[in-house]
């Protein structure tokens, strides 16, 4: 089984994370442009039992998000990186920062959620499918 590991900008602290990504998903929410200082997040999803701590040890940050339900972020109490994260919404998966696996290699995301908060000048792909929010499916 495929295992990739995803480290913090000092690298104590790491993640491995097997098989392959449930969902590859990009972000442009305000929430997201500041937790990451950058324009838009770009998680990949996996089975949450397939994601495990490899080294050093995380904090945490839980916070409210637009879809009602809370999500927990995990993060380098070093170096601050933002690792991993947790949504309640969906309790099975657990959100991974693409960018501490350091590989451009990685699969490009299928979706980009929160476009409407999109800054201007940045185009993506086609092939991704764009949303102006998110689309959560309620129950
Ligand atoms: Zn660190
Ligand atoms: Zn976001």
């Amino acid at each position: 089984m495929t295992a990739r590991v995803a480290t913090c900008h000092c690298g104590l602290l790491q993640l491995r994370c097997s098989g392959d990504p449930a969902k590859i998903s990009m972000c442009h929410c305000r929430d997201c442009q500041r937790r990451t200082g950058s324009l838009f997040s770009v998680a990949a999803f996996f089975p949450r039992e397939g994601v495990a701590l490899a080294a050093g040890s995380a904090q945490s940050f839980r916070r409210p998000s637009a879809s009602g339900h809370d999500v927990t972020f995990h993060f380098c109490a070093d170096c601050g990186s933002n690792l991993w994260w947790e949504p309640d919404r969906m309790p099975h998966l657990s959100g991974v920062a693409v960018g501490a696996f350091a590989d451009p290699n990685f699969p490009m995301p299928e979706q980009a959620v929160w476009c409407e908060d999109r800054h201007a000048w940045l185009d993506l792909p086609p092939a991704i499918a764009a949303h102006a929010r998110n689309p959560v499916k309620r129950a």
